[in-house]
């Protein structure tokens, strides 16, 4: 993820990553132009997979109760998911053009301080390492992750069940 690439202000292949934070949900790598000075936010390809699936559940649940309520939605409820869901792909979209618009200079080096931006907590380690795996990851991070507390919340039940009525 820390590497060189080319500015989409300047065309100097001068983007350099300074930074890498952690947010809710993926880290943000931060690139800063050493010809021009034009500032970056970039986020992990598995960072704007996760975001999808995260957000395609939120608004699928959304749609869910609104449809599985009494009588047909309103024109509200109904304006207010669609635009939601719109906003939503658009700032997933715009994330994965930044890719395009700041492409990797391919003959780059990137200094050996630089490809292992500090990461702290456990949970940023984790996060780094699916990042390494790239997009499918990210997509099928949250279902994963989901699936494993569905999974333990059905073994507490089932010991519960089989030891304890
Ligand atoms: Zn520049």
């Amino acid at each position: 993820m820390a590497e060189i690439r080319k500015c989409a202000n300047c065309e100097a292949p001068e983007m350099m990553p300074v930074s890498r934070e952690m947010q809710i949900y993926h880290s943000v790598y931060r690139y800063k132009c050493q010809s021009c000075g034009e500032d970056l936010e970039m986020v992990p390809l598995a960072g704007v997979g996760i975001e999808m699936t995260v957000g395609a559940l939120a608004l699928g649940f959304w749609g869910m109760i609104l449809f599985h309520g009494a009588g047909s939605p309103g024109w509200l409820a109904l304006g207010l998911l669609s635009g939601a869901s719109l906003l939503y792909a658009f700032l997933a979209f715009s994330k994965l053009v930044t890719y395009w618009r700041y492409p990797v200079v391919a003959s780059a080096t990137v200094a050996a301080e630089l490809t292992h931006l500090p990461t702290k907590h456990i949970g940023d380690r984790l996060m780094a390492g699916l990042e390494k795996l790239g997009f499918l990851a990210g997509l099928l991070a949250p279902l994963l992750f989901i699936g494993v507390i569905l999974g333990i919340a059905f073994l507490i039940g089932y010991v519960n069940f089989t030891y304890f009525e």
